[in-house]
């Protein structure tokens, strides 16, 4: 049988695996950060009729700029993002993936390289990888926040072209402060100058403010953003960007012409339209993850600040066999592969109880 091996594939592509969290039949999934609230019916109802309409000129290709979309997601950031944008600022794509994929394609490519601080979202290295960008692996203190001094230093000798700032970061849970993101950015400049990537994917959930207002007075800055988290539409694949206008110029070098189909620019639209009731769903997510953090501690966890949807506790010997012990229990979590540390996204209170005894059993194993 014909293998990958025998296909003249990129040679930095060998022997390598692609992303993939299991998607397993368990009563209780919660390992990929989704939200778990489906779209009230009210949403449904309109993205039916949306896309209804957008089906009777599927004949056509969709608009190549997206511009009534923009438009509504540089409205949907000035109303709670802290600073005003507008459509110039805006760019969309198929979920924040492919957002960060033209970022890397139009500043990143063969001869640069991109750095990021490990432990992270995993895809930034991946999406490096598969655009023929070099990967650095910035340093983290114990505690999973960002190393300031030692993370100029590395910026400095490296002079990537390109930086990762994950806030909240993911798979450790914890927002990063404005400083430690200027600092960053003032050693970026001095270095490069290179592209500092905030990604925000999960902003909506964090204790802190967004970093959008710093994009203003900074045009290598760019703020990542997705509807996959907050706007519980994952399936939708919606990811997009603020920054300078001038970035958005630059990465319509390598978008793909017509990339947001018509049947997804409607989808979002709709989406958009249901903001507030969304973001009441937030909240409660917020709320519920501050319950399974005290509920984590309060059985002995450890667990780190958590400002996104979901949370990273330890500390385990094993920690795979910690994972598969909870999935036994029904209960799908992430084994990220940070040592000692397990994550679970924070789901509805039923979910949440049904991971809390499971934690609660198996801490009682562990320690008995
Ligand atoms: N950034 C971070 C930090 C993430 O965790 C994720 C999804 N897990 C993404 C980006 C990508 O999300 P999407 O492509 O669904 O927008």
């Amino acid at each position: 049988m014909t293998g990958i091996d025998d296909l003249p594939v990129r040679d930095e592509l060998r022997g390598k695996s692609p992303y993939g969290a299991p998607q397993l039949d368990v009563p209780v999934r919660l390992n990929t950060n989704e939200n778990p609230y489906p779209l009230p019916d009210a949403l449904v109802d309109r993205i039916t009729e949306r896309v209804r309409d957008a089906a009777r000129t599927l004949n056509r290709y969709p608009d190549r700029e997206a511009v009534e979309l923009r438009t509504e997601l540089a409205r949907y950031l000035t109303g709670t993002a802290g600073h005003q944008v507008g459509v110039a600022n805006l760019w969309a794509a198929n979920g924040s993936n492919e957002v960060i994929q033209q970022l890397l394609q139009t500043f990143g490519g063969p001869g640069r390289t991109a750095i990021g601080f490990e432990p992270s979202y995993s895809m930034h290295a991946l999406i490096a990888r598969g655009t023929g960008t070099g990967w650095i692996s910035g340093p983290r203190h114990e505690d999973f926040t960002i190393d300031v001094a030692a993370a100029e230093r590395c910026i400095a000798e490296n002079r990537p072209d390109v930086v990762f700032i994950t806030s909240p970061n993911n798979p450790t849970g914890t927002a990063v402060d404005r400083e430690t993101v200027l600092a960053l950015y003032e050693a970026a400049q001095a270095a490069g100058p290179s592209m500092v990537v905030v990604d925000e994917a999960y902003g909506e959930f964090s204790h802190s403010p967004s970093l959008l207002p710093l994009i203003e007075g900074r045009p290598r800055l760019v703020l990542s953003r997705t509807m996959s988290k907050a706007f519980g539409a994952a399936g939708l694949r919606l990811g997009y960007l603020a920054a300078d206008p001038a970035v958005v110029d630059a990465v319509q070098l390598v978008r793909l012409p017509y990339h947001l189909s018509s049947v997804t620019q409607a989808t979002a639209l709709a989406a958009l339209e249901h903001t507030d009731t969304l973001l009441r769903y937030v909240e409660q997510l917020k709320a519920e993850r501050d319950r399974v953090v005290g509920e984590l501690r309060s059985i002995g966890y450890d667990v780190t600040e958590s400002d996104a949807n979901f949370i990273q506790f330890g500390r385990f010997q094993d920690a795979s066999a910690a994972w598969r012990a909870i999935l036994d229990r029904g209960v799908l979590i992430r084994d990220n592969g940070v040592p000692g540390w397990l994550r679970v996204s924070v789901g509805t209170p039923a979910e949440n109880d049904a991971f809390l005894e499971a934690a609660r059993a198996l801490h009682k194993e562990i320690t008995a």
